[in-house]
């Protein structure tokens, strides 16, 4: 059972949990225009810290420039709610979830009067990241959406449509997550996290072109460089997936998890690689205080 908070914050003030409204015409719930970020706090000896709270934040703001959403706080007074509601709660290894929307001013899409409203919800989140649990990966039926159709960079409710039904596909058919690929075939991210695969001791993920560039995905990319290991940002094809030595997927709520099948196909040795696993143990040690390297993108609670 999933633990909630049992307060929101909304527009700066706490509501319980079970008081917490949005109005049902709300132009975000009826056509999609909502933004969001998912960061999640955790305890380490040094004490307990969200991790990379500045840059979810930077990107909330994007996500907002992105559909012309004028968010009504400054990024500072966001920062310190999401302290706040986390401290409130009670609930230090938290998932912590802003979200950003509009009021129910108008019923049509001009959102010139529409108000601009944010919230702020947690939920208990310890990690789960088992190394000896890889998961299988399903090719989805459901194409990617484009750059020019969706704004891909925008954390925003509407992108997450296919990513959804791709998901509950690949569930239906016994698999754990499902790989979406682009109009042309080309590897974007899974339902909810980004995309590595190993060839030869080589790490490759898709270009940023129609993805959400996640922040475990920059993660990677500097613990990437402390081990020294090659990263080349390309284009990626399905039977790259298949032949890979190591393939795995990263996101906040996923940390680094590897995947030992796409469809019928075995990945590699079929269990979690020794470059993810020395990755997986890298991000361990940055998300839990245990790297000074990183220390500021800890914020302490
Ligand atoms: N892609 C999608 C579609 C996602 O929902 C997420 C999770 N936010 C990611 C990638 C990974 O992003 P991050 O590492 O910032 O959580």
């Amino acid at each position: 059972m999933t633990v909630n908070g049992k307060y929101i914050w909304m527009d700066g003030t706490f509501v319980q949990w079970d008081k917490a409204r949005i109005h049902p015409m709300s132009n975000s719930i009826q056509y999609g225009i909502g933004i969001f970020e998912g960061l999640r706090s955790f305890s380490g000896k040094e004490g307990n810290f969200i991790f990379r709270l500045q840059d979810h934040t930077d990107r909330l703001f994007q996500s907002a420039h992105i559909l012309g959403m004028k968010i009504p706080f400054t990024k500072k007074q966001l920062n310190e709610a999401q302290i706040e509601t986390v401290k409130k709660n009670k609930i230090l290894q938290a998932y912590i979830r802003p979200y950003v929307y509009f009021g129910e001013e108008n019923h049509g899409f001009h959102s010139v009067n529409l108000k601009v409203h944010a919230m702020i919800a947690v939920f208990e989140m310890k990690s789960e990241l088992d190394p000896e649990k890889p998961i299988k990966l399903h090719s989805s039926s459901f194409i990617h959406a484009q750059a020019n159709s969706q704004m891909c960079r925008a954390k925003s409710s509407g992108n997450y449509l296919s990513g959804w039904q791709a998901f509950n596909e690949a569930k239906a058919v016994g698999y754990d997550d499902a790989l979406i690929f682009d109009q042309q075939g080309h590897v974007t991210e899974t339902s909810g996290a980004n995309v590595f695969i190993v060839n030869k001791g080589v790490l490759y993920t898709p270009t940023e072109t129609n993805i959400l560039p996640g922040i475990t995905r920059n993660t990677v990319f500097s613990i990437a460089k402390d081990l020294n290991l090659e990263l080349v940002v390309k284009t990626i094809t399905k039977d790259e997936v298949y032949i890979a030595d190591e393939v795995f997927i990263t996101g906040t709520a996923t940390e680094i998890q590897s995947v030992s099948f796409l469809d019928t196909k075995k990945i590699g040795s079929e269990t979690t690689g020794p470059i993810t696993r020395k990755i997986q143990k890298a991000y361990k040690d940055i998300v839990s205080g245990s790297n000074s390297k990183y220390i500021n993108w800890l914020t302490p609670i």
